[in-house]
């Protein structure tokens, strides 16, 4: 059976239970049985390696301790099993641009062995073949005057704070400015907007029905993430949104600092998140191994190509993503039990 996308799925949560016979048990589920329905989502390496996940997705549900999902704790467990047996995945796709492939901030001149152009023909594969229900490709997109330009120094004040002065700052420096007073990285001017260096590269494959979405358009601000809420361009929350989609998969330039910005936001967001790393190149090589860990260890998954194909298109899906998910379900359900307690406090002091 398959879906709209054309993707290998189960028939329904319903269904999927009725498969492992457990639809006997309506609205009950033991840890033992809870098992069972993970041994057919997730790989026996996975569940090896993973196992306190699995307890702790268990625990997160039963929130009385007894043993057994019933009642909310069951619902809690249902709703977080359709998204697992029903997902809807998009592929984000960050800052392909020429200015980091071949022009001003081009990786390879960065130091690290890098070369941004590496990413298209993966990123076109899983473009091609992953069954993804939404596409988005991003864009950093600078007016002249933007504040991260070492070029545009001279326009703003520094902090008295700031160690890089004026006179002794180089490109790559991190300065401080004064009003506001923030932290700021100096890039060679990029990515400016509606020029060569700020298009997405020509082999790039541009999916029909996809959206794009731009940041760092405001002169002031410099936006690394593309959930960065701006004035002037769509928002990618909104986007996801109405597409009520549930497992965001992202790739693309610069790892250790836009890929890894909007990853630790779709994670903060409780979005289920994987890092395509053979679709990821960056700036600093040891910038891009803090920057993995940082993502795993806010509950994300670094993975490579062929595995998120296999996630994308088939029925197994990924320990690391579920267990997210489980925590983003189980925040949404003690506040909409807290919520129903208000009410229920707001409605016996109401003298009516
Ligand atoms: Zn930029």
């Amino acid at each position: 059976m398959t879906d709209s996308v054309g993707r290998k799925k189960w028939p329904s949560a319903e269904k999927f239970l009725a498969n492992l016979d457990l639809s006997g048990e309506k609205s009950t589920l033991n840890e033992s049985n809870f098992r069972v329905i993970c041994a057919a989502l997730f790989s026996p390496d996975e569940i090896q390696q993973n196992d306190w996940r699995i307890q702790d997705i268990f625990s997160l549900f039963d929130r009385d301790r007894d043993g057994v999902l019933e009642g909310q704790e069951w619902k809690t467990f249902y709703d977080w099993l359709r998204t697992m047996i029903e997902p809807v995945t998009a592929l984000l796709v960050v800052d392909v641009q020429n200015d980091f492939i071949d022009g001003t901030l081009a990786l390879r001149d960065c130091g690290c062995n890098q070369d941004g152009v590496d990413v298209v023909e993966p990123i076109n594969r899983l473009i091609k073949e992953g069954q993804f229900n939404k596409i988005i490709y991003s864009q950093d997109w600078h007016p002249g005057n933007h504040i991260s330009f070492y070029e545009n120094l001279h326009l703003r004040e520094l902090h008295p704070d700031s160690k890089v002065t004026k006179e002794n700052a180089k490109p790559f420096d991190t300065v401080i400015f004064a009003e506001p007073r923030s932290e700021q990285i100096l890039w060679p001017r990029h990515c400016v907007m509606n020029t060569w260096g700020s298009q997405l590269h020509k082999d790039l494959v541009i999916a029909p029905g996809t959206e794009q979405v731009r940041k760092g358009d405001n002169p002031e601000v410099d936006a690394y993430s593309v959930f960065y809420k701006s004035e002037n361009s769509i928002e990618l929350e909104a986007i996801l949104r109405k597409a009520s989609v549930t497992h965001v998969y992202i790739c693309g330039i610069a790892y250790d600092v836009c890929v890894k910005a909007s990853s630790l936001d779709g994670l903060r967001l409780g979005y289920p998140l994987a890092v395509i790393d053979d679709c990821c190149r960056g700036v600093n090589t040891d910038d891009i191994e803090a920057a993995k860990k940082l993502i795993s260890e806010n509950g994300g998954l670094i993975t490579n190509s062929d595995h998120v194909l296999a996630l994308v298109n088939e029925t197994k899906r990924s320990l690391v993503m579920s267990h997210q998910s489980a925590k983003m379900i189980y925040s949404v359900s003690l506040s909409e039990s807290s919520q129903n307690g208000r009410d229920l406090i707001q409605h016996v002091s109401d003298p009516e």
